[in-house]
């Protein structure tokens, strides 16, 4: 926050053990106003000539007042946006323990590869047969995305795993309604310990959602889906390894409840990187999933892409994939882009999906191998167990008893008597110079901090993670509060009102009378 000038307000001058520095930057830490409070609307950045005298042809509809676009030289642009780009925690910087994201690293092999100019300056449009390469890097990536999970087809076009599970939802809606029951199966069960976007997905889709409860070991049993099965029900979302970290261990029994009931078995496989390589969830009776390329197959997370959510589908919905999809004839690969005459639902996308996230999620695989996939997810759940092992004396966990996947999830049961709270113990994390954990979800689980440290952590990473961890918890427990309550101490920004921001987002930036003068 800042005010006109571009002098931080109160709000920057953050750490108790220092007095407020006279710009309100802390050491290189800097305060970064919006560019609209930075630039001018008199300055430019390129010389442009006066254009020469010209009659108006719009007919009065144009623009009366100034557009008031900041105007910045090319260094003050150049450091705005470094300065914002370095406000950024990224797994760059350091590990990123958050449950379910899998935010593991992005190897540098999938960057280079990505920027050969062959992949990188494809345009959609192009004529196919200049376009063959990239076409069979398609089909590779299908290939390799099938054979790991044992099923029929894959849709790669979706942007996102959210993205996936519409597409998913929208090829068991086609196939409901090519059996002539659109009108009779609207209900989808969802977990209660679901992640928020399943029962979304399936709200937008026009299906109504019916939860699911967990039982007390952290599992949807068979008989909690068999009691909810009938005739109206069009499919179950179920997350496997669910969001507890724990394989649901009845998933074969439901998945046949779900069929013998007419119904479709969507699975959310976000986290498939606890999977991959050991089981394929097509063996278990799966019809629809998503995989979030950015999680299991490293490409990068970016702040909301561009993100690659390909679905892979079972022998019964294969036909209902939505186009387009790569077909081979003998003079090369087509992509079959018009659903006239198929049972595709329609497309997902403009064009073809995410053609550099393809490249770096098959640079991936191919640089890994069969063998390699398989170490990694072993990996990723030893470190997750670990972690688990060498917090279990000082942390409480709902479900110890079992192993856990690629993710452990811990509750604030250990915090009773503390005065603190999770959100306490995570924003300390900060002034450690971590991100914090996953926290408050899932939702089954009181306080849940839930810690997913992925294969690409060393042993001497994981080691610093869990001193760390451990001397915050002695901390709470021997009553330093002070470490807590207002932390984070060091952070460019202490505590926010998130609920402000969620209820009443300020989200246009108004210029104040003295910077633009009448013209506003
Ligand atoms: C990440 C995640 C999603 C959503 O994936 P996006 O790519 O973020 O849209 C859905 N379900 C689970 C369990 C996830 O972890």
């Amino acid at each position: 926050m800042s005010n006109a000038q571009g002098r931080p307000t109160s709000i920057g001058d953050s750490s108790k053990h220092h007095k407020p520095t006279f710009t309100g930057n802390r050491g290189l830490q800097m305060e970064e106003p919006l560019i609209f409070e930075y630039g001018r609307p008199e300055v430019s950045g390129v010389d442009l000539a006066e254009p020469e005298p010209f009659k108006m042809r719009l007919n009065g509809l144009h623009r009366q007042e100034a557009i008031g676009l900041p105007g910045l030289s090319e260094p003050e642009a150049m450091r705005h946006y470094v300065r914002l780009s370095q406000k950024n925690y990224s797994i760059d910087a350091g590990l990123y323990p958050l449950g379910s994201c899998t935010m593991k690293h992005n190897p540098r092999l999938n960057e280079a590869m990505a920027r050969l100019p062959g992949f990188a300056d494809v345009h959609p449009l192009q004529p196919l047969q200049s376009v063959q390469g990239a076409l069979e890097l398609i089909q590779d990536l299908s290939h390799w995305l099938m054979a790991l999970t044992g099923m029929a087809a894959v849709a790669l076009s979706p942007k996102a795993g959210a993205h996936g599970e519409a597409c998913g939802m929208m090829a068991i809606k086609a196939a409901i309604a090519a059996r002539g029951e659109a009108e009779t199966r609207k209900i989808v069960l969802v977990p209660e310990s679901a992640h928020g976007t399943n029962p979304a997905t399936a709200a937008l889709i026009g299906f109504t959602v019916r939860a699911v409860p967990a039982g007390p070991d952290g599992i949807v049993s068979t008989k909690a889906v068999a009691d909810l099965l009938g005739p109206d029900v069009a499919a179950i979302m179920l997350t496997n390894p669910n969001t507890c970290g724990l394989f649901e261990r009845e998933i074969i029994e439901i998945a046949q409840k779900v069929h013998e009931a007419g119904a479709y078995f969507y699975c959310d496989g976000a986290n498939f990187n606890a999977l991959v390589g050991k089981v394929r969830p097509g063996d278990l009776g799966v019809d629809a999933m998503h995989i979030n390329l950015h999680k299991t197959f490293s490409t990068p997370h970016g702040g909301g892409g561009p993100g690659a959510g390909p679905v892979v589908l079972s022998q019964r919905l294969a036909a209902f994939a939505p186009v387009p999809f790569v077909r081979a004839d003998s003079d090369g690969l087509h992509l079959v882009e018009d659903a006239r005459g198929t049972q595709a639902f329609g497309r997902m996308t403009a064009f073809h999906g995410q053609m550099g996230m393809f490249v770096r999620a098959l640079s991936y695989i191919l640089s890994h191998g069969a063998d390699g996939l398989q170490q990694a997810c072993e990996d990723a759940v030893l470190n997750a167990n670990y972690i688990k092992a060498c917090l279990s004396d000082v942390m409480s966990m709902p479900f110890g008893e079992r192993h856990c996947l690629h993710e452990v999830l811990f509750d604030d049961e250990w915090l009773k008597g503390t005065g603190l709270t999770t959100l306490d113990f995570a924003k300390a994390m900060i002034d450690e110079g971590y991100h914090p954990m996953t926290v408050y979800f899932p939702l089954v689980v009181h306080g849940a901090m839930l810690i997913e440290p992925t294969e690409t952590e060393s042993l001497a990473s994981l080691n610093l993670f869990i001193a760390t961890l451990r001397d915050l918890a002695f901390a709470a427990k021997n009553g330093e509060q002070d470490r807590f309550i207002s932390a984070p101490h060091y952070a460019p920004r202490r505590r926010l009102d998130e609920t402000g921001a969620a209820r009443n987002p300020v989200l246009r930036w108004s210029p104040p009378k003295a910077l633009t003068g009448e013209r506003v």
